[in-house]
């Protein structure tokens, strides 16, 4: 059985937080490292 509360779960190396798998990420998943656009730019 799976729970809606079951959703893989990932740290931001930017900002340090937690941020849950998005439905948008569905194919990408793997390749995700940052929770959002912006952290993904102020990465460098
Ligand atoms: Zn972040």
């Amino acid at each position: 059985m799976r729970k809606k509360s079951d959703l893989p779960t990932k740290t931001c190396p930017v900002c340090g937080r937690p941020f849950t798998w998005r439905k948008k990420w569905a194919r990408d998943w793997d390749n995700v490292i940052y929770c959002s656009e912006r952290c993904r730019r102020s990465k460098s």
